[in-house]
């Protein structure tokens, strides 16, 4: 069957054949022309009778002040807080000025931005315990519709359980007139799905993580109509954007759905990560999130086309892990990341992926497995070609591009595997005692 963003809202929970019932959160998605206008319609239909409005200048510019006009015209009191800063970062300041602007008579949240104002306004909105509606500025990632909120706490980038907005909204004129760049960004964070996809099966048969075709399926096919409508986005038709804000949209549900990210992030998301934590404690170059997962995608796509040319050597691999220096390899990263480093080493800490005992088991699954893997591998397109596509729609395809130098780019693929507890790409080459030799041949 063909899984629509009508289909994933409208059906409350259903038991799927991967014996987990699947809920999708989100309870209204408008995307089209005039969405707008459905802003009181929406607030009202949730009981709301005195808004919080949250945005910052540009997103006051390009959406808020027409939501402030409509409520009014609606005779709908609300209270505005426009950020002052551009580019707010999402960290405490920002929750701070959320919560205290937001007066005790607001009753429904209303987030008009991009990436960060949701995040912003689920934390409010959670914390009230109330509706949350967000007014979507551009289509620059897919975290629309999750339950979380990614921030940066203390200048550490922490995922905080908040809540997945009641309501998406999205105007095909505001979305059209986003930055390009955003729009190539929400491409970017698509085109992740690719090797997250992949990268899920191989994490369900090596270390038996559940999976979920239908999930798989519904992420597939927001990719495809991301893919599909990419140029078309990129030269500001309001259509294609459109199409792409429901990918966008219908990935985030598919996250929900299987109740993780593993859907929708693997390996090139963590190289994203990495390049976040560097600028957060060094103020190294970043950019945004879909355009370094876009780039992360890339390097990974061309990693995995190594695994091919690679015959495991059982010998070769214990002999690596019997030689890797631990504590050389945490000193590396506090000198690379900072104070960042120091989750990653309680997490290995509290994993132990590094335990040599373990590293065997999976070697023998992974030998066991070895032609399967290449298959699953064999499902992503090669990365000549996603290279291609991202130059026709003007996406970033290098690290150098960001001002990053092809050193920080091997150095963000070298520490990739150690930022959470999936099993990723990097994990995959370090169990074959291959980290490093892949590192050393690919293109950054
Ligand atoms: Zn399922
Ligand atoms: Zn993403």
């Amino acid at each position: 069957m063909e899984y629509t963003l009508d289909w994933l809202m409208a059906n409350d929970g259903f038991l799927c054949d991967c014996g987990k019932r699947h809920y999708g959160l989100l309870k209204d998605c408008i995307i089209g022309e005039n969405a707008l206008a459905k802003v009181p319609e929406m607030v009202r239909k949730y009981g709301g009778t005195h808004p919080f409005v949250l945005c910052d200048r540009e997103t006051y510019a390009a959406a808020g002040e027409k939501v402030c006009a409509l409520l009014t015209d609606a005779g709908i009191p609300f209270t505005l807080h426009i950020i002052s800063r551009t580019k707010p970062a999402p960290d405490e300041r920002i929750v701070g000025e959320a919560v205290m602007f937001c007066d005790a008579k607001c009753d429904i949240v209303i987030a008009v931005g991009g990436g960060v104002i949701n995040d912003t306004g689920k934390i409010a909105a959670n914390l009230k315990g109330c509706t949350d509606i967000y007014v979507a500025t551009a289509p620059s990632m897919d975290g629309y519709a999750s339950g979380s909120s990614s921030m940066e706490r203390e200048g550490l980038k922490v995922s905080l359980n908040s809540k997945c907005p009641d309501v998406v909204i999205g105007d095909a004129d505001v979305l059209a007139k986003a930055p390009v760049h955003m729009i190539r960004s929400g491409i970017g964070d698509m085109a992740a799905k690719y090797i997250s996809l992949v990268e899920w099966q191989i994490a369900a048969l090596l270390i038996g993580e559940y999976y979920c075709p239908t999930v798989a399926q519904i992420v597939k096919e927001s990719l495809a109509v991301c893919v599909e409508n990419a140029k078309a986005a990129v030269a500001g038709e309001k259509e294609a954007v459109c199409r792409l804000a429901e990918g966008l949209v219908m990935s985030g549900l598919a996250m929900n759905y299987a109740g993780i990210s593993r859907p929708a992030s693997g390996m090139e998301h963590y190289i994203s990560h990495i390049l976040d934590m560097r600028a957060l404690e060094f103020g190294s170059p970043a950019d945004l999130h879909g355009i370094q997962c876009g780039i992360g995608t890339l390097i990974t796509a061309e990693a995995y086309e190594k695994l091919a040319q690679i015959t495991p050597d059982r010998e070769k691999a214990l002999a690596y892990v019997r030689n890797f220096d631990l504590e050389g390899w945490f000193d590396h990263l506090r000198a690379l990341l900072g104070h960042g480093a120091e989750a990653m080493i309680a997490g290995e800490q509290k994993e132990g992926k590094y335990d040599p005992a373990k590293h065997a088991a999976r070697l023998e699954k992974i030998l066991e497995n070895w032609d399967t893997i290449l298959q699953i591998a064999g499902e992503l397109p090669s990365s000549a070609k996603l290279r291609e596509f991202f130059v026709s729609i003007g996406h970033p395809v290098s690290g150098l591009e960001l001002g990053l130098t092809a050193e920080d780019m091997r150095e963000a693929f070298l520490a990739a595997k150690d930022i959470r507890d999936k099993y990723v790409l990097g994990r995959l080459f370090w169990d074959l005692g291959e980290l490093e030799t892949v590192a050393g041949v690919l293109q950054f």
